[in-house]
């Protein structure tokens, strides 16, 4: 996977390089030309990855609805599940805001936007933030395969919840069910082992995509910004979670941080939490020890609700577009700005880009023109690459902290170096 990653990004470059703004390269061959484009970017590659993400996606839905199921029943006790949910939530939440925090402190101390002369000539709509009510009322599903059609990870989670609740109590007739649903997740399981096989080439094939149209031109006046907000990233993802991971569990975060590596590069080269889902479970219940009856509740909990990447890049951004239009925004308004993009991350789904619109809401919020967003647009994608992968390392590190305060993890799997690391 990692040799995937690097071989895409050097070809990609290259291909770049070869054909700059989305030219082509044209070989003539006398009946036709050979179009590289035509034939790598948007065929191979686009075709490969895509097939890739796609099936990842795939298998999303009947992953969480499945392996929480089974998650929830085989808790003894299902009253727990109040207290699960709530350290896992509190967890998330505090996260959140430290992330927030530190990148509104970086941008103000750094001054991304001061000076920058940009105008923005494209207009960008947004929604409303959603409020506490909106948020809770959607949790709950009126109709369970809407939810299931939609993808709608919150309402999966509280019906596969409260199925499981059900089984739990259902005695002989719940352990019968119960007994289909262990096998189903055994082989839902399985096939996210075989999409494993052909992870390294999904990988290679999406980033050679991207890289090669990645323009680096654009960076311009957005360099301060971009590294600002790359930094803030790199700081939460390889210190504060490490020393977060330590203060709670007292275990060892550079273990935690080398079996995190592949899943962390599926999320960087798909831009999705919610489609690295499949791969986040695998690594904190077979790689780090973490029993599916916590996992299969706080990893689909986390991609949804849990996003530090997306948070830290809010921050700095609201922070630079404030700057670039000359507004000054009070301490108030800060607060205003963690309090609604925490609360926009709750309801949204971690797809590609969606960190963006979540922005808007945020901007609206204190004031700030939402055409802001225009400027830093041309950035993005390598910013909502990276931002992923903290948002998974995030998911994955809360999991274990919830995992080994209600003794549900296995200390031996997560020491040992070669746990779940045997593709078959
Ligand atoms: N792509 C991010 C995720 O899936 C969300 C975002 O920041 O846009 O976690």
């Amino acid at each position: 996977i990692v040799t995937g990653m690097i071989a895409g990004i050097l070809v990609g470059s290259a291909l770049q390089w070869l054909m700059p703004n989305g030219s082509d390269f044209l070989i003539p061959l006398g009946l036709f030309d050979f179009s590289f484009r035509g034939f790598f970017v948007d065929g191979v590659f686009e075709v490969i990855g895509q097939i890739f993400i796609s099936s990842l996606q795939m298998l999303v839905v009947p992953l969480v609805f499945v392996s929480l199921i089974c998650g929830t029943c085989s808790l003894k006790d299902t009253t727990k599940l109040g207290k699960i949910g709530g350290k896992a939530v509190g967890l998330y939440l505090i996260t959140t805001a430290i992330a927030i925090s530190f990148a509104i402190s970086l941008a103000l101390l750094i001054s991304p936007g001061e000076g920058v002369n940009m105008t923005s000539d494209s207009t960008f709509t947004s929604r409303e933030a959603p409020s506490l009510a909106t948020v809770l009322i959607q949790m709950f599903p009126s109709n369970p395969f809407t939810a299931f059609a939609q993808g709608n990870m919150l309402q999966v989670i509280v019906f596969a919840l409260l199925f499981g609740i059900a089984m739990a109590l259902s005695g002989k007739a719940g352990e019968r069910v119960a007994s289909i649903f262990e096998d189903m997740n055994e082989v839902i399981m399985r096939l996210v082992t075989i999409l494993m096989n052909i992870a390294p080439y999904g990988v290679f094939c999406l980033l050679a995509g991207l890289f090669t149209d990645l323009s680096i031109e654009t960076f311009g006046n957005l360099i301060v910004y971009f590294l600002v907000v790359l930094f803030a990233l790199l700081v939460h993802g390889l210190v504060t979670y490490p020393i977060l991971l330590k203060t709670f569990t007292g275990l060892n975060p550079i273990i935690f941080l080398k079996k995190m590596r592949d899943t962390a590069i599926f999320a960087f080269s798909t831009s999705s939490s919610n489609a690295t889902l499949p791969i986040t479970l695998e690594t904190t219940t077979k790689k780090m020890g973490v029993k599916n009856s916590i996992a299969s509740f706080t990893v689909p909990l986390g991609a949804t609700i849990n996003m530090d990447g997306t948070a830290i890049m809010q921050g700095v951004a609201t922070v630079f577009i404030a700057q670039v239009f000359n507004q000054d925004l009070t301490l108030v308004d800060y607060l205003m700005v963690i309090l609604t993009a925490t609360l926009a991350s709750i309801g949204t789904a971690g797809v590609p880009g969606v960190g963006l619109i979540m922005l808007a809401m945020v901007l609206e919020q204190v004031g700030l023109p939402v055409e802001g967003i225009a400027l830093i647009i041309g950035v993005d994608r390598l910013l909502d690459m990276t931002r992923t992968a903290v948002n998974v390392t995030g998911d994955s590190m809360v999991t274990i902290v919830v995992g080994k305060s209600e003794d549900q993890f296995d200390q031996e799997t997560f020491e040992n170096p070669d746990a779940g690391a045997k593709i078959e």
